[in-house]
C-alpha cells in the first residue's frame, strides 16, 4: 500500500485572466507611440549592467522638517528647494533611476488633508522638479514617476471598488506623465488586485510606458495581504510590467530571499531589489534604521548575485548608502 501522497498547501501562482486592451502584451507595449515612451529605460536595460535606484524620500524629509502627519506630497510645492536637493543627492551618489516624492499622491490619500483637488497640480509638480535636476545633472538619469497604494482596502474586503482604483490611480499617473517621467514606478504594494488596478489605471493613460512594480514582503516572507513572491512575479509579468521585485520591509537579508523565490519561478524578469535599511526600530516616537551603508553595500551583491538587476534603499536609505551601494556594485 502506497503511502498516501502530502499535499503542501500552497496559494496557487496562476494570475489572473488577463483582458488583453487593459494589460497590453509587450509587443503592443513596444509598439505603441512608436516605442518612444519606454525608450529610455530600454536603453538603460540595454547597458545590461546594475541598475542604481535611490534611496528614501520620507527619511530624508523628516530629516529636513517634515512632521510626522504632514503630507509629504505638499513639499513638492510648499518647499521645491529641499525636494530638488533631495533628489541631487541621490543623483550625486549614483542614481540612475529617481523617484518623484508623489508616494501617496493620489485623490484617496490626498483627502485626508483636504488636498484631493490638488493630483494633478502636486504630481506634474513633482514630475518637473526631478526632470529639471536629473536635466542639471547630465540628464542621464530616469524620472521614475511614483505611485503608492491607495490607502484603501479593495472590497470586499475594504470598501474600494475596482473600477474606482482605477480611477484613482489613472488620475495620478496622468498627472506624473503630463510632467515628463520617463517611467511609472508602482511601489510599496501589498493586494495584487490593488497593484493590478494601478496597472490599469497606468494602462489606460500610457499602454507603452515603462512599468517597475515592487510589493514589500514584510509578514513571513509574504506582503501583508499574504502574497507570496512567486505569486507576485507571475501575476505582475502576466500584467506586464517591465520589472519586478519588492521595497521596503524589514530589511535586506528578507529580501534576498524574495529575489531569490522570484528568480527561481521566474528567469527572465528584471527584479528590483529596494530595501529599507534594516529592520525598523521605535526609539523615541520614531523609526530607526540601523542599517549602515557598508552594509547595505554588501546586501546590494548578494541582491546582484540572487538576481536583481536594478538595486536601492528604501526607509533609512540616504545618499551615503547608494553611495557605498554603487561603488560597491561597480567594483
Ligand atoms: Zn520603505
Amino acid at each position: 500500500m502506497t503511502r498516501p501522497r502530502r499535499v503542501l498547501h500552497s496559494p496557487s501562482t496562476e494570475p489572473e485572466p488577463v483582458d488583453p486592451s487593459a494589460f497590453p502584451g509587450l509587443e503592443e507595449r513596444r509598439g505603441a507611440d512608436g516605442g518612444a515612451a519606454s525608450e529610455r529605460w530600454r536603453n538603460l536595460v540595454a547597458s545590461n549592467s546594475t541598475i542604481i535606484a535611490d534611496g528614501a524620500m520620507g527619511t530624508m524629509l523628516f530629516a529636513n522638517g517634515l512632521m510626522f502627519g504632514d503630507p509629504p506630497e505638499v513639499w513638492n510645492l510648499s518647499k521645491p528647494d529641499v525636494v530638488r536637493r533631495i533628489h541631487r543627492g541621490y543623483l550625486d551618489a549614483g542614481s540612475q533611476i529617481l523617484m518623484t516624492n508623489t508616494f501617496g499622491g493620489n485623490r484617496m490619500r490626498l483627502s485626508l488633508h483636504g488636498l484631493q483637488d490638488r493630483v494633478a497640480e502636486i504630481n506634474q509638480t513633482a514630475a518637473i522638479l526631478l526632470g529639471n535636476e536629473a536635466d542639471a545633472a547630465g540628464g542621464d538619469a530616469l524620472v521614475a514617476g511614483d505611485i503608492g497604494p491607495s490607502g484603501a482596502i479593495l472590497a470586499p474586503t475594504g470598501t474600494l471598488d475596482y473600477d474606482e482604483a482605477v480611477d484613482i490611480f489613472a488620475e495620478q499617473a496622468a498627472a506624473l506623465i503630463a510632467g515628463g517621467v520617463d517611467l511609472i514606478w508602482i511601489e510599496t504594494m501589498s493586494d495584487l488586485r490593488e497593484i493590478k488596478a494601478a496597472i490599469e489605471g497606468v494602462r489606460r493613460i500610457s499602454p507603452g510606458i515603462a512599468l517597475i512594480t515592487t510589493m514589500t514582503f514584510d509578514t513571513r516572507g509574504h506582503t501583508m495581504m499574504g502574497v507570496s513572491p512567486e505569486q507576485a512575479v507571475t501575476s505582475l509579468s502576466a500584467w506586464g510590467a517591465d520589472a519586478i521585485g519588492g521595497n521596503c520591509g524589514n530589511g535586506p537579508d528578507e529580501l534576498v530571499t524574495v529575489i531569490e523565490r522570484m528568480r527561481a519561478v521566474n528567469r527572465d524578469a528584471i527584479l528590483v531589489a529596494k530595501s529599507n535599511a534594516g529592520m525598523p526600530e521605535l526609539v523615541d516616537m520614531q523609526a530607526v534604521y540601523r542599517s549602515d551603508p557598508d552594509t547595505m553595500a554588501a546586501a546590494a551583491l548578494l541582491m546582484r548575485g540572487a538576481g536583481a538587476s536594478v538595486i536601492g534603499g528604501c526607509c533609512g536609505s540616504t545618499p551615503e548608502h547608494v553611495q557605498a551601494i554603487a561603488s560597491r556594485v561597480a567594483g
